[in-house]
């Protein structure tokens, strides 16, 4: 059996505007995404990640080249549902994918829409509030929710339809401090332990060191496609590309910079704060 879940060949799109004027915004882009990966994508604003996600689960077709979903075309009409259910979508802003007046009532939609029979219904609509630590509140009125308990329940929409691919599109754009850690911590929890792939488009640097593997898009083109330790080896080219690192590989670099002999690999803060004591020490050996 294949251990890819999604294909583009050479996708490439337009987006064709009132006069017929069309700017290419995704350029020939191949992936593979490898089933059960942590995928994160990062790129400057209008580079194409959002245009590119929605083609992910059939919202756009390609102007030019094919995806495949588990072997399965998103160009073929007949299976656009199926393909839907594999790969689900949580985007930005949580307001706007909330539509019931309680919690379980708001996981439960989907389902109803895809005429899911109770019993199922009831069962599913459970395990993905358990899954997403909302269960407690499933009798509660979203509007009273902090923004990233709505984003979990927002989740847990997607996580009830068993999909086995959800793109993220900026899921912790709009949440304060805790809701990010809340909204990050189940995402990591749905890949390691329920195996579902994630594709996760962001801006903040310090969540990509959770992906197992960094797309770079530029100009709708796949500029850099690595692990997050070799993505953030390279601070220049990232910086062309008009996007940062985290603080933790910022502070290696200049500290190297500077003279100091660290070895600005490290990603997470413990790793750099190692990093930083190891240097010290071989300091006070010299001395
Ligand atoms: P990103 O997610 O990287 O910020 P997008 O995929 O949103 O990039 O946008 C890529 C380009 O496509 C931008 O130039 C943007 O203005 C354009 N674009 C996005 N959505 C539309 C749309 N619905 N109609 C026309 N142009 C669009």
């Amino acid at each position: 059996m294949s251990n890819t879940i999604i294909e583009t060949k050479d996708l490439r799109f337009s987006y064709t505007d009132a006069e017929g004027v069309a700017p290419i915004v995704l350029d020939g882009v191949n992936l593979n995404i490898e089933k059960g990966s942590f995928v994160a994508v990062l790129g400057h604003n209008g580079s194409g990640k959002s245009t590119m996600a929605k083609h992910l689960n059939a919202i756009l077709q390609p102007s030019d080249g094919c995806i495949w979903i588990d072997g399965v075309s998103t160009s073929d009409e007949e299976m656009l549902w199926h393909i839907r259910s594999k790969v689900g979508m949580v985007f930005q802003n949580p307001d706007n994918q909330i539509v019931a007046t309680t919690v379980e009532e708001d996981v439960a939609f989907g389902l109803e829409n895809l005429g899911v029979e109770y019993e199922e219904m009831h069962k599913r609509v459970k395990e993905a509030l358990i899954a997403v630590n909302m269960y407690d509140l499933r009798k509660r009125a979203p509007h009273l929710l902090s923004g990233g308990q709505k984003q979990r329940v927002a989740i847990a929409g997607i996580l009830a339809m068993e999909p086995r691919c959800i793109i993220f599109d900026e899921p912790t754009a709009m949440l304060d401090p805790v809701g990010r850690r809340e909204v990050m911590d189940t995402i990591i929890r749905l890949n390691k332990e329920k195996h579902i792939t994630v594709i996760m488009i962001t801006h903040h640097m310090d969540e990509v060191i959770c992906a197992s593997r960094v797309v770079v898009l530029n100009q709708g083109k796949v500029e850099m496609d690595a692990s997050p330790r070799e993505i953030f080896k390279n601070v220049e080219k990232l910086k062309e590309l008009g996007l940062d690192a985290p603080q933790s590989v910022l502070l290696l670099h200049a500290l190297k910079d500077a003279g100091f002999d660290v070895e600005a690999n490290a990603l997470t803060p413990e790793e750099c704060a190692e990093e930083i004591l190891a240097c010290l020490k071989k300091r006070e050996v010299q001395k």
